[in-house]
């Protein structure tokens, strides 16, 4: 169960995202897939490129769409584990209006977010999650004045069943969370603050190591009362790390579906004869 390729990835030097790509190696492993039972979509973005750089089916996909091909995948081959991934640029600006339908949703795949508050590929423009105030040499000298959304926040009222959150520089808990995400039968949403060493000068891994409110030091925390994660969200100002909540008792869409075959589609027998199949066929051409 080796996750590891032989792809060297281009990430700068101390990227968090090179945390995120362990986890994930780590964490599949843990639940004991094998490379071929997992597959990775990833959107654009520094971020993005961590599809090619697992030892799993991977697709780098287009801006802000992982999530429209990965529930895709999954309809289409419900015996594949399905991980969407892509950064905060990525999934909250173009993507959000795919990201807050899959929440709601509900297909059992799970959403890696690399939250660095910036985009990096494009060389450091303020993203949806750059806070307001942040100073931006380039593009906001004076302080954005937007303020920033709050995944967290989001993910809850958008009826999320599983929302977990850590941090690159705390890869055991990182690895936990993706693997509680992975055994979730439902969308589980994973948030990942994942510094960007290269443009985001403000909130670095000093910043984070600060600011975090790590729930493993909050013992008697209970993950499956919503209205208390959403309190504890916004009393820490969408800073906390951990399992934040889960609901096991919701099914998934692909459950709803009536009929809906358990095995892949392209394992089911066809229904029309070979001649009218190539006569469909000749039809796109
Ligand atoms: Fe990572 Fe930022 Fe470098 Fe991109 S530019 S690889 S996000 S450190």
């Amino acid at each position: 169960k080796d996750f590891r390729n032989n792809v060297k990835p281009n990430w700068c030097p101390g990227c968090g995202d090179f945390a995120v790509q362990a986890a994930i190696q780590r964490a599949a492993a843990n639940v004991g897939l094998e490379p071929e039972q997992l597959a990775i979509v990833s959107g654009i973005g520094c971020s993005g490129r961590i599809s090619g750089y697992i030892n799993a089916y991977g697709l780098h996909g287009i801006h802000g769409r992982a999530l429209p091909i990965a529930q895709g995948l999954k309809m289409a081959n419900r015996e594949l584990t399905v991980i969407a991934s892509g950064g905060d640029g990525d999934g909250f600006a173009i993507g959000m209006g795919h990201t807050v339908h899959a929440i709601r949703r509900n297909i059992d795949i799970t959403y890696i977010v690399m939250d660095n508050q910036i985009y990096g590929l494009t060389k450091g423009q303020n993203s949806p999650r750059s806070a307001q105030g942040f100073i931006n040499a380039k593009y906001s000298p004076q302080g954005s004045i937007e303020p920033a959304l709050s995944p967290l926040e989001m993910a809850l009222a958008a009826g999320a069943t599983f929302v977990a959150q850590s941090f690159s520089s705390n890869l055991k808990q990182l690895t936990a969370v993706i693997e509680a995400a992975l055994k979730h039968n439902g969308f589980s949403f994973v948030n990942i603050f994942s510094p960007c060493v290269t443009f985001n000068k403000v909130n670095t891994y000093e910043w984070f190591k600060e600011n975090i409110v790590d729930l493993d030091e909050i013992p008697d925390y209970d993950p499956t009362n919503r209205a208390a994660a959403m309190a504890k969200i916004m009393e820490t100002n969408g800073m906390l790390t951990g399992l934040i909540y889960q609901n096991k008792e919701k099914v998934s869409y692909e459950n709803l579906v009536p009929n809906f075959p358990k095995e892949a589609l392209c394992k089911q027998p066809l229904e029309i004869s070979e001649e009218d199949f190539q006569k469909l066929l000749a039809e796109f051409k």
